[in-house]
């Protein structure tokens, strides 16, 4: 399943740096990444990027799968710190394919001349606050060793995969692959018998397209999943012109919002529970058609009220029911969590695909996974034999790609063991005993439940700003103050735990990956969140303790 070499585009710069001693070391290329080194630039930083990948782009650089798009309307996913980019690049589809955001991450590359600070291909294995000098000792896979006063861990929120140990795995003779690491060349289902283990959102835009090629498809659900139709389309040149006229405010109106994006579909301000059944049905049938991630905001009691998020929820069963011909596969597709609580998938004609006559659904939800064979998959005591498998079994989510890393702070402590109980973080920012050392999009910060490219902006702009304002002043080190960081931890479990986003196993809690805390990682609400980053700044980096 490894990652082949890339489709053109590779970046250069895997020669180590001239310098061991820098200012800034940035982990990962891809929106973060690339930003923050822009950022350190402007502020006249010696920044150098260590990249795992061969080329730019994080997520849109290693999942290639069939299908793979973004379920944030184009326009929106995209950077604003560059009024001219936005307005000069052109997308050409509603919900943008991986292709042209691959695309795009590299024009940036090219654009803002990022690559000659990018080292590609090379793995940071280690980071280790060092007292004396008030520095850190970084360590890549390729023997690089530097010292750097600042680190940037822009390493993504969904870019370790999790493979899980299947008893057998290893003795599968056929293909293999993982959505989150798929080849760089298109892989060609004709005529072979595909088993796609998973049903979360990679599962849901590719299997529609490998059923196309593939002469039999065999799903494995642990978990249904509730997927909302995309409608994509070929954008509006209309829509593109109407959006880039008043670019500056309509990135302003979608900041209030509280995922950061959808401005023109506002959450509808009044209660499920309140409404008349037409209302709900008119609400509903409004937000099915129009497509895409808004659906659950219909209502505003949909997210905190159980009563209320059942009747959403009933609304997409149904229309599960009227799309899925046969009715048992119908009811195994309807999902019985609460809907939102997973994140909403996006979808173009998956439900349709269980109506062709050689796909098939296969229900694990009691026994799971038991074997992957040498020449198939067992479950429920048979064994479906097939040539290849797609594991489209997602990622260890926001804590998975930092703690790979040998991360230890102040008097050696390990990240690994400060978050033993979960991750911890003051603004999902910086974690106290961690001087100097900033997350992009952390645990802690509305992250994943946000357009992610309006949070990684508003990260990087705050870490550059809190750099200028530590050096302007003097101040070597920065570091959060470990009682407001236990106020932080408390408020993001608060915010969560009045919804019913923890009430499911998903990723967001980690209860994907077996052995993993249960923790709610996100923080829920862009808005607010950014108030409060401000006032911590004009309050003189209140919670935070430097020193000079
Ligand atoms: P990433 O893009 O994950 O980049 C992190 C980079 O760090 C990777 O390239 C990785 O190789 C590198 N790295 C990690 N560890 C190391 C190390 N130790 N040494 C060197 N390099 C390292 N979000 C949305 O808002 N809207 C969407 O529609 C959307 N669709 C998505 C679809 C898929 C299939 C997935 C997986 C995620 C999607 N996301 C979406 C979330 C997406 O991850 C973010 O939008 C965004 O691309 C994250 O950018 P990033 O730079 O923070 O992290
Ligand atoms: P995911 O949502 O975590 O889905 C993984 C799937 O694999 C789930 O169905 C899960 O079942 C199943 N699975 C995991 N371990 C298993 C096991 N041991 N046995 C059997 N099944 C197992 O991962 P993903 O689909 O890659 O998506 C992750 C996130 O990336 C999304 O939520 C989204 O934020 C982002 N993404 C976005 C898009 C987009 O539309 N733009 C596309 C892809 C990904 P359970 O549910 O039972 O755990």
């Amino acid at each position: 399943m490894s990652a082949q070499p890339a489709q053109g585009q590779a970046g250069s710069g895997t020669e180590p740096p001239a310098d061991p001693n820098v200012d800034l070391i940035i982990v990962g290329a891809g929106f973060a990444g690339l930003y923050m080194l822009h950022r350190a630039r402007g502020l006249g930083l010696r920044a150098r990027v260590f990249e795992a990948g061969d080329g730019v782009g994080g997520t849109w650089y290693w999942n290639r799968y069939p299908g793979a798009r973004c379920d944030v309307e184009s326009l929106e996913y995209s950077y604003q710190f560059s009024d001219d980019l936005q307005q000069q690049w052109h997308w050409t589809e509603r919900f943008a394919p991986q292709a042209e955001i691959l695309k795009y991450a590299n024009h940036v590359a090219d654009r803002f001349d990022l690559r000659r600070d990018i080292a590609f291909e090379t793995r940071v294995t280690q980071a280790h606050f060092d007292e004396a000098s008030a520095r850190w000792q970084v360590r890549t896979d390729r023997g690089d060793a530097l010292s750097s006063q600042f680190v940037v861990m822009a390493t993504g929120c969904l870019s370790s995969t999790n493979l899980p140990r299947f008893p057998g795995l290893e003795d599968f003779q056929g293909e293999r692959y993982h959505t989150g690491e798929w080849p760089h060349q298109p892989v060609d289902f004709t005529g072979k018998r595909v088993a796609v283990i998973g049903t979360g959102s990679s599962a849901i835009q590719s299997i529609p397209i490998i059923a196309r090629q593939a002469a039999s498809l065999t799903v494995f659900q642990r978990t249904a999943n509730f997927s909302i139709p995309a409608y994509n389309a070929p954008l509006d040149p209309a829509h593109e012109a109407a959006i880039k006229a008043e670019y500056p405010a309509f990135r302003a109106r979608n900041s209030q919002m509280m995922a950061g994006f959808g401005s023109s579909l506002p959450r509808n301000e009044a209660p499920a529970l309140a409404a008349t059944p037409e209302e709900r049905r008119r609400r509903f049938d409004e937000r099915w058609n129009r497509g895409g991630l808004g659906f659950t905001g219909a209502f505003n009691d949909l997210m905190i009220s159980r009563e209320a998020n059942d009747l959403a929820a009933e609304y997409v069963r149904e229309r599960i029911r009227a799309i899925v011909e046969d009715p048992a596969t119908a009811e195994l597709l309807a999902p019985r969590q609460v809907i939102g609580c997973k994140r909403i998938c996006v979808d173009s004609g998956y439900y349709e695909t269980f109506n062709l006559p050689h796909v098939k659904l296969v229900d694990i939800s009691a026994g799971g996974i038991e074997a992957i064979t040498a020449t198939g998959v067992k479950a429920g005591g048979q064994e479906h034999p097939v040539d290849c498998i797609v594991f489209a079994t997602g990622f260890d989510a926001m804590t998975g790609s930092l703690l790979k890393i040998d991360i230890r702070g102040r008097d050696g402590l390990a990240l690994r063991e400060a978050w033993s109980a979960g991750p911890r973080t003051y603004l999902g920012l910086n974690v106290a005993g961690f001087p100097n050392l900033f997350t992009v999009s952390g645990p802690g910060s509305p992250s994943v439940l946000t357009n992610m490219i309006v949070s990684i902006e508003q990260h990087v702009n705050w870490i550059a700003d809190c750099i200028a304002w530590l050096r302007a002043g003097g101040r070597r080190t920065i570091e959060a103050e470990p009682q407001a960081q236990d106020a932080w931890v408390g408020h993001v479990n608060a915010v969560a735990g009045g919804t019913l986003f923890p009430t499911c196993n998903s990723w967001y809690l980690g209860a994907n990956v077996p052995g993993k805390t249960r923790v709610f990682m996100p923080l829920l609400g862009f808005p607010a969140y950014v108030q409060r980053c401000e006032e911590v700044v004009a309050r003189g980096y209140e919670g935070f303790r430097t020193a000079a």
